[in-house]
Order: C-alpha cells, then sequence, then structure tokens
C-alpha cells in the first residue's frame, strides 16, 4: 500500500494517511477510481481496475526475486511494502516511482514478462531517487542514471547478463540518435535548464549517458565493489538530497581515494559536461546481438525462407533489433513473408508493434491500418504515440487518415500527451 490509513470515513469520503519517513514533495500522489487490490506475496501486491489484476499479479510475479537482489547488493530496502498500481491506458508516462507503491503503465503487461525491467527500474528508485534525493532537477541525471544502472544490476541478477547487455544496447541506439539531434545543453548530464524546456529533460540522457557514467566508474572499481561504494552512497544520504558537487565528493572521498583509482577530474567533468560521450566509456559489445545480425543477412542476400530460420529462442530484445535492422524499403512480398511468419501487427507488445508500424507505415500498405487504429485509440503513452504520428504525419498519403483517428482519440489521452500531440497531429 501507500502510507499508511489511519482513518476512514467512506460514508463522508474522507480518508487519513500518515507517512513516518520524509519524503520530497514530487513523491505525493493520490490515486483515485474503482480500484482493488489482489496481493502477490506478504510484501506486494497489485492494485488497479479488477480487470487487469490477475494479468497483472502474474506479470509482475518475479517482484519479490528483484526486491531481494536489491537488498543484497545496495542495502535493505526501506520502505516496507512495495507495490504496484496499474493505471488506465490513458497514463503518459511508463512508471512513476512513489515510495511503497509504484504507478505503471498498463502497456508493461505483455504476458511474458518480457518488459519487467520496467519494474525494476521503478523499484530501483526506492534507493535512488527516494531514499537519496536529487536536489532539484538539475541534477536529475543522479535519480535516473543510478536508477538505470540499479536496474541493470537487478535484471542481470535475476534475469541474467545477456538480457541485461541486450537491454543497454537498445538504448544505447536510441541514446546516440538523441545526441545526434538534441539542441545543445539537452545532450549533457549536468545541464542548468535556464530558459529550456523541463519537459525534454527526461530523454535519454539522463537515463542511459548517466546509466553509462556509472558502468564507467564501476569498470575502474570492480563490480562488486562499485556495488558497496553505491550501498554506502545510499546509507551516507539516506532520507537526504545531493545535488552533482555532493556526488562528485563522495566519489572523490569513499570510491577514489580509499581504492587510489586513478581516474582524473577532467574525466569525471567530460561525463557531466560533455556533450557526446567520452571516448572512454564502456559500450556494450558489438557482438551483443551478433546472432541476429547473422540470420537477418542470411534471409536478406540468400532468398533463404524466413519460415526456416531458428528464432523460437529469440527474446524480445532480439526481436526488436531485428526489426530496427529490416530495410526501411521492404517489398510487398517480404512485408507478406514477415507477417505471415512473426505476426507482428497483432503483437501484444506495444515496442514491438511501435517498432513494426514505425516502418510499414510509410509504405502505405493496408496491413497496418486496422491495428494501428485500435493501438492510436487505446494506448496513451507518449513513448509509443509520438512515433507513430511523427511517422505518420511524415507520410502525406496517411496525413488525412491521421487526423480523422486523431480527433476521435484525442479525448482519451491525458494533457500532457494531448499537449506533445498536438503539435504533430491537428
Ligand atoms: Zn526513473
Amino acid at each position: 500500500m501507500s502510507a499508511d490509513v489511519v482513518a476512514t470515513d467512506r460514508d463522508n469520503g474522507v480518508y487519513q494517511f500518515q507517512m513516518d519517513q520524509p519524503v520530497p514533495s514530487y513523491l505525493i500522489a493520490l490515486a483515485v477510481g474503482d480500484i482493488h487490490f489482489k496481493a502477490i506475496d506478504e510484501r506486494s501486491g497489485v492494485y488497479g481496475e479488477a480487470a487487469w489484476l490477475d494479468e497483472a499479479t502474474r506479470e509482475f510475479a518475479d517482484v519479490s526475486k528483484l526486491i531481494d537482489a536489491a537488498d543484497e547488493l545496495y542495502g535493505q530496502f526501506a520502505w516496507g511494502r512495495y507495490d504496484l498500481l496499474v493505471l488506465p491506458s490513458s497514463f503518459p508516462f511508463g512508471g512513476m516511482e512513489y515510495p511503497r507503491i509504484a504507478f505503471v503503465t498498463p502497456t508493461v503487461l505483455t504476458g511474458d514478462r518480457s518488459l519487467v525491467s520496467m519494474v525494476a527500474h521503478e523499484l530501483a528508485h526506492a534507493w535512488s531517487g527516494n531514499l537519496v534525493t536529487n536536489a532539484n532537477w538539475q541534477h536529475l541525471w543522479l535519480n535516473e542514471g543510478i536508477t538505470s544502472y540499479v536496474e541493470s544490476r537487478l535484471m542481470a541478477k535475476v534475469y541474467g547478463q545477456k538480457r541485461a547487455e541486450q537491454e543497454l544496447a537498445l538504448n544505447v541506439e536510441e541514446l546516440k540518435k538523441t545526441l545526434a539531434s538534441a539542441p545543445t545543453g539537452y545532450n549533457k548530464l549536468h545541464n542548468q535548464w535556464r530558459g529550456q524546456d523541463p519537459e525534454q529533460a527526461f530523454n535519454q540522457v539522463a537515463y542511459t549517458k548517466g546509466m553509462l557514467f556509472m558502468r564507467w566508474l564501476a569498470a575502474q572499481a570492480g563490480i562488486d565493489e562499485f556495488d558497496r561504494y553505491l550501498q554506502g552512497y545510499f546509507q551516507r544520504h539516506a532520507f537526504k538530497s545531493v545535488d552533482t558537487n555532493d556526488f562528485v565528493a563522495d566519489v572523490q572521498r569513499y570510491l577514489i581515494e580509499p581504492r587510489q583509482l586513478s581516474l582524473k577530474e577532467d574525466q569525471l567533468r567530460q561525463w557531466l559536461d560533455g556533450t557526446d560521450l567520452p571516448a572512454f566509456a564502456v559500450m556494450p559489445s558489438p557482438d551483443t546481438f551478433s546472432l541476429i545480425d547473422g540470420i537477418l543477412t542470411t534471409w536478406l542476400t540468400e532468398q533463404v525462407p524466413l519460415s526456416t530460420l531458428q528464432t523460437r529462442q529469440w527474446t524480445v530484445q532480439e526481436w526488436l533489433y531485428f526489426l530496427r535492422r529490416l530495410p526501411r524499403q521492404l517489398s510487398e512480398v517480404q512485408l507478406a513473408e514477415l507477417e505471415s511468419n512473426y505476426g507482428f501487427s497483432a503483437s501484444r507488445n506495444a515496442e514491438i508493434f511501435t517498432e513494426w508500424a514505425v516502418l510499414v507505415i510509410p509504405l502505405r500498405h493496408p496491413i497496418i491500418d486496422e491495428p494501428l487504429k485500435k493501438f492510436l485509440t487505446t494506448v496513451g503513452r507518449v513513448r509509443y504515440l509520438e512515433p507513430l504520428y511523427r511517422t505518420l504525419a511524415n507520410t502525406p498519403q496517411k496525413r488525412e487518415w491521421m487526423r480523422k483517428i486523431y480527433r476521435d482519440a484525442r479525448r482519451g489521452y491525458h494533457p500532457q500527451a494531448q499537449l506533445l500531440l498536438d503539435k504533430i497531429a491537428l
């Protein structure tokens, strides 16, 4: 549950809550609705509309393994309970890490736990962000970068290093695109944000560039040593807020000096103030998806039927990589072969559906029209809506079709999503 309920007057609709642990104001929220509860175990459960609960408890069944892994690596979970609230489809974001209860998008319910890294991410905030909070949003990267690193460590512990590396490799692809296109300032970890749009701060830079900074520090100290350092960092600053200077001072005093690491101040500054990735960043291995590269080459150059290729064991991350690597000008025959073998248009996984739709929309093939219309009118998460509407807007023959759908779908979107999408789709 959330804060303790200390008094309830249902007749008058008055509820009183008590929270003994200090939290910053952005971690206070109210959820109001026809909300039910189903337990996963004695420490965790799922809140949400009744229709979601069975599926969500199955999807999030590994939450206690993730908490145990985090306890072991970073010190005891400080908040007592850890629950999840599945929000309605109009929730525009992936998740929000309130203490004791994370709010999550229903798009994470895929039936195969393939997007459960989001749960690991929100849980990681129980240490980074909620226990030790950024002093203000100029230091957002402290919350999101350290959290993304902790998330990756939890995913490696519970689901294996291979999956964690695949997820990182996909995120790094997105980060590189962001760095190439972001206006000055938006590509730095430590940015002043004066006169800039704070909404744009929540991009891959704070998350994945911040994560790569932590990964580089871990490579210098050793991964286990760095886990121990982070555990100490969370203890030293528990229930307090910190800024970038505090973090750098802490790294100097508690990571670098005791271990006599040969890190230079200049290298730390390159991470924090540089507009690109430092040349010495520890990137995911180029072999991470070599199996997929090989299969794709076989299909495209040797005319081997897709049905004979071994794809049954592929992870969702491998499918996403495959989709991103497909040529943008697929022939009608290739498109039909992909669809008949893999059924991407009917995928329940919003990541896969979006990658596929972004590929097919410019080809103007009717195969995507009905599923896309259904998706746009039932999903409200901006991560998917923005690239879909942008691709439609960039395809002149689809613009009228898009505007008609948008006018119908718009009232189902969150106001923040409307604000962004009006500029693209009206
Ligand atoms: Zn986060």
